[in-house]
């Protein structure tokens, strides 16, 4: 297997841990990213840089996608020197990016029509999980697609699922972002109550940690509140995507209405901050 040609496209903030777990599994990996300076972190630690979507999709076996959004995978797919400008005869391409269901299954119908096969496989966990190589990967499309790439997942995450055709995978993760949207607005919105009665946060994440509602995600962004330090691991502006893109696929939900119109009004200022920088407005709206 390590001898698969692997290309990555996209390296922001999840793409350079992911690739640098695939460099250390022993990977031969070239990439391509639009800004190209973004490059200097994967090929200081081997990976070799193609300048175009085509001619990295023309050198790899498999090729992956962590891209923002679903304007950027229309661009990379079908701009000029874009993936379809080739033959994908015998291509695996994987798109890990946060996207619609309806653009995944656009895109695997025109890789098909071009020989290929294409897998949704967004991931659960942010920068930490892709540096410890424990991401949770939710895969839609062909089982024995799925099930060939099975052990590059295995070097990016700990658990991979297929959970139906193409476009599952993005389903599963909007339906994850909802409750990650759901946790931030809570977790700030209890730090701000409980400061409001004179509970300093320090001692009341010591209570949560050790409590039933403790949880990865909890912790780390308690932290980050109690440091103050709000630079983006998982960028805010993603998560408004993420619930608007589960609007449209039909979330109507009290508390998704809630969470969604929280974070839109907060976009304007906090688009390139973490998650977690929704604890500021809320803090004033409770001052
Ligand atoms: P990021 O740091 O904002 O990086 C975005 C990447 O997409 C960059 O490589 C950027 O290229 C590229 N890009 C944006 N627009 C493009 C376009 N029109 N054409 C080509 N490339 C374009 O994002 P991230 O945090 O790595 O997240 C990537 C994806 O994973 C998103 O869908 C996000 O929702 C999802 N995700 C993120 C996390 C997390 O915790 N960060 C966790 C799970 C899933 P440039 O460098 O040229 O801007």
């Amino acid at each position: 297997m390590q001898n698969t040609k692997i290309g990555w496209i996209g390296l922001g903030n999840m793409g350079v841990p992911m690739v640098k777990s695939l460099l250390r599994a022993g990977f031969n990996v070239s990439v391509y990213n639009r800004s190209a300076g973004k490059t200097n972190p994967v090929t200081a630690e081997g990976a070799k840089v193609v300048h175009s979507p085509v001619q990295l999709l023309q050198q790899s076996d498999i090729l992956f996608l962590m891209v923002a959004d679903d304007a950027s995978i229309t661009s990379l797919f079908t701009a000029e020197n874009g993936i379809l400008s080739a033959s994908c005869k015998d291509k695996i391409i994987i798109n890990m990016s946060t996207v619609s269901s309806a653009i995944s299954q656009k895109m695997a119908g025109l890789v098909k029509e071009k020989g290929g096969a294409y897998l949704d496989a967004p991931v659960s966990g942010s920068v930490k999980q892709a540096e410890t190589a424990t991401l949770v990967m939710m895969v839609g499309g062909d089982e024995n697609a799925f099930l060939s790439v099975k052990p590059v997942f295995d070097c990016l995450g700990k658990f991979s699922l297929r959970v139906g055709e193409h476009g599952a995978g993005n389903a599963a993760k909007l339906a994850i972002n909802t409750l990650l949207a759901l946790h931030a607005q809570g977790l700030a919105e209890t730090i701000s109550f409980a400061n409001s009665q004179g509970i300093a946060t320090h001692d009341l994440l010591m209570l949560l940690n050790e409590s039933a509602l403790a949880n990865v995600f909890m912790k780390i962004k308690g932290e980050a509140i109690l440091q103050q330090n709000f630079k983006a691991a998982f960028a805010l502006k993603h998560i408004v995507k993420d619930l608007k893109l589960a609007q449209d696929a039909g979330l109507n939900s009290p508390l998704a209405q809630t969470v969604t119109q929280t974070f839109e009004q907060a976009e304007p200022q906090l688009a390139n901050e973490d998650i977690i920088a929704i604890y500021k407005t809320l803090q004033q709206d409770n001052a």
